[in-house]
């Protein structure tokens, strides 16, 4: 099922994102978290991509199970950067024949050391385009940053390649994490401004203990409000309750979020079934 589609009948949605096992001795323990996360019915499920020094060899396999063994759409997550064609096109016809329609295009962040040819792909939008060349009947979404991505000179620019990306065919696109609602709400004015028309679906990120915060921002490059530190500094250490700050800080972005007319929103939910449970929980009356 297409997720562009899919998501304009709801009033309101939460998908959530997961992450493949890095080696197969966790393979069955990550799917039983997926399957969790399933039951939960989120509106879909996207499939991260050899994020974070992870493998990418296990995404086409768990987006397969999801969809096949819970029935909620799936995405997948596929980054370009250190791919040649060949193992695009691989990857591609992989996915078809497991049935995934929807595909997140990504660059990938650029490994350190790592030199970039002539023939490899440089940008997102490449890949869009070779996935539509590929086969137009996919769904294809992209990433976007409220905090600016963290090597572009500007926002301006930022926002200027956006608009070429989503201009390559992208059916939606879905934020980077952010902690500050007013951050998102202004970026959304220079999108439109911009031209970018396509949904957008904003990336919360229920950040449910200190230490995962500190890696989390320095790899996304995203800025924390002042009100977030305060959290930091009082609950940090203590994680029961810095838990319990995280899913209601986070639950909060969300209301707020339909409160002002966005109606999807993409909750990094990092393999934990009890946090995608809670968040829905508080939104129980809302979602229903
Ligand atoms: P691009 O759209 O190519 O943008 C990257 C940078 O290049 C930006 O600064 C942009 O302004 C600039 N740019 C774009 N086009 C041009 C141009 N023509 N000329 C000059 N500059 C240009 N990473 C993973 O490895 N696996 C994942 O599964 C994964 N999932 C993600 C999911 C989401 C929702 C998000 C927001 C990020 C995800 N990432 C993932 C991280 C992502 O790969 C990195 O943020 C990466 O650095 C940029 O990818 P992109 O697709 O946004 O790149």
């Amino acid at each position: 099922m297409k997720i562009g589609k899919l998501v304009e009948e709801k009033q309101y949605s939460v998908s959530f994102e997961v992450f493949p096992p890095k080696t197969e001795d966790v393979r069955e323990s990550v799917e039983q978290a997926a399957r969790e996360i399933a039951a939960l019915m989120p509106a879909f499920m996207s499939v991260t991509y050899g994020a974070g020094g992870g493998t990418s060899e296990y995404t086409a396999a768990l987006a397969e199970d999801i969809q096949n063994n819970t029935g909620v759409p799936v995405m997948a997550h596929l980054t370009c950067i250190t791919s040649s064609r060949d193992d695009i096109r691989a990857q591609l016809e992989k996915l078809r024949s497991k049935g995934i329609e929807n595909i997140l295009a990504l660059r990938g962040d650029i490994p350190d050391g790592f030199a970039l040819k002539e023939q490899n792909y440089h940008h997102a939008i490449e890949l869009v385009r070779e996935i539509k060349a590929f086969d137009p009947g996919f769904c294809v979404a992209g990433a976007c940053y409220p905090d600016t991505h963290p090597e572009a000179p500007n926002q301006k620019e930022d926002v200027r390649h956006l608009k070429e990306k989503t201009d390559a065919g992208m059916d939606f696109l879905i934020t980077q994490m952010f902690f500050d609602n007013p951050v998102f709400y202004s970026y959304m004015y220079k999108l439109r401004e911009a031209g970018i028309t396509v949904p957008v679906h904003p990336g919360i990120m229920p950040i449910v203990n200190a230490k995962q915060m500190k890696r989390t921002l320095k790899l996304s490059g995203t800025t924390l409000p002042e009100r977030f530190h305060r959290i930091l500094d009082t609950f940090g250490e203590t994680p029961e309750a810095m838990r319990q700050a995280g899913i209601a800080y986070a639950t909060d972005q969300i209301i707020d979020l339909f409160a002002n007319g966005f109606r999807t929103v993409h909750v990094y939910s990092m393999n934990n079934p009890q946090v995608a449970k809670a968040i829905l929980d508080n939104l129980s009356e809302i979602l229903a």
